[in-house]
């Protein structure tokens, strides 16, 4: 199976397209012959050796993927079916979905949702799923509509547009942060109503600033994540998921003490698997056909190191889905 391998050789990590057998593949129950997967920010951290992702060699990475049940020992599945996968350590400590195949626990699988083929799956992908997660992290600090305006951070990378779509379709205002002025446009298209630069917010707060934002999703951290602490409103809800900007959080009480705020952290990694079907379903639902193809770049598995580099050099718009077979 063709795949893309990363190996440690002399401490120096290799990133390189492989043809290797697939009975080298680690155990589980659910063989995939995959068809689709995504290149996610934590991909780019590993197969670039930029982030500290990936701690046992030789590794397939690749957070997510999308494909057909090749072989299975779990009755849950049946040879031919549609599956996908997002998180649980694939990609990072168990083979992933650079490949052509990988083999999985099933508990990990979750079936093609009804109305979504394979290949929106993936556009969707860690980053969508990610995104779903934080809207629903703002519902549940019952940040509604009308209660005012909504920011988003690092709005073109792939959580951020995928944010931006749905908030638009749930009727929310959005404000979106971006460091790139030529994609204004895009966010625009997508359903912001304005885009602030990321420089007005990657600054040193006060504790306490003018209250702008009833609500808000997080893909940055850092400074950036510490300003819009400063500014949202009482008793709103902020949902952080991400470090694009850093790992840091320069921020104080104040927010928490005096504004009643709620910092609401996202994980998708283990989210468990009774509640993935219906996140799923809800983007399913709320995506709409444009945004397939507002927000997609495909590329296939020999173009994977040239677009991993490309992401963390912030050079990538939305989401870029990799065409496995
Ligand atoms: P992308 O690379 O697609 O997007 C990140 C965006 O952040 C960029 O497009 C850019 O947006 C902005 N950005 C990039 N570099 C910087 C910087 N130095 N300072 C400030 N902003 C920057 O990544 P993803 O959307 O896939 O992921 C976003 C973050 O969320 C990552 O940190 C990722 O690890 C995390 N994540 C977390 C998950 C979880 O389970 N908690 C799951 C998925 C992702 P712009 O140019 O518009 O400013």
């Amino acid at each position: 199976m063709k795949s893309l391998l990363l190996e440690q050789k002399q401490s120096q990590l290799s990133a390189s397209i492989q043809e290797i057998s697939s009975s080298l593949l680690p155990v589980g129950e659910v063989t995939v012959d995959i068809h689709w997967s995504t290149l996610n920010y934590k991909d780019a951290l590993a197969i670039t050796g930029t982030g500290k992702i990936i701690r046992q060699f030789p590794m397939i990475p690749g957070i997510d993927f999308s494909g057909i049940v090749h072989s299975t020992e779990d009755p849950r599945f049946h040879i031919g079916q549609h599956v996908l996968l997002t998180g649980w350590g694939v990609g990072e400590n168990h083979w992933g979905g650079l490949a052509e195949q990988a083999r999985v626990s099933g508990d990990w699988l979750t079936p093609l949702p009804a109305g979504l083929d394979s290949r929106q799956a993936m556009i969707i992908g860690t980053a969508g799923f990610t995104a779903m997660l934080c809207v629903m992290a703002l519902e549940e600090g019952g940040i509604l509509p009308e209660n005012g305006d909504v920011i988003v951070t690092g709005a073109s990378g792939g959580v951020g547009s995928t944010a931006v779509a749905l908030l638009s379709q749930l009727g929310y205002s959005i404000v979106a942060v971006s460091g790139r002025q030529e994609n204004h446009e895009y966010l625009l298209s997508l359903g912001a109503k304005k885009v602030l630069p990321r420089d007005e917010f990657n600054r040193s707060p006060r504790p306490l600033e003018k209250q702008l934002w009833a609500g808000a999703i997080d893909t940055v951290g850092d400074n950036v994540l510490a300003t819009i602490l400063a500014q949202t409103h009482y008793s709103g809800t902020v949902a952080a998921c991400g470090l694009a900007g850093g790992v840091n959080l320069p921020t104080t009480v104040m927010p928490f003490i005096l504004r009643n705020i709620r910092l609401q952290g996202v994980d998708s990694v283990t989210v468990p698997s009774t509640k993935r079907p219906a996140v799923w379903q809800r983007l399913q639902k709320l995506l709409p056909a444009s945004f397939y193809q507002q927000a997609t770049t495909e590329i296939t598995l020999d173009q994977t190191i040239e677009y991993a580099n490309k992401l963390i050099a912030n050079q990538v718009t939305g989401r870029t889905l990799v065409r496995v077979r």
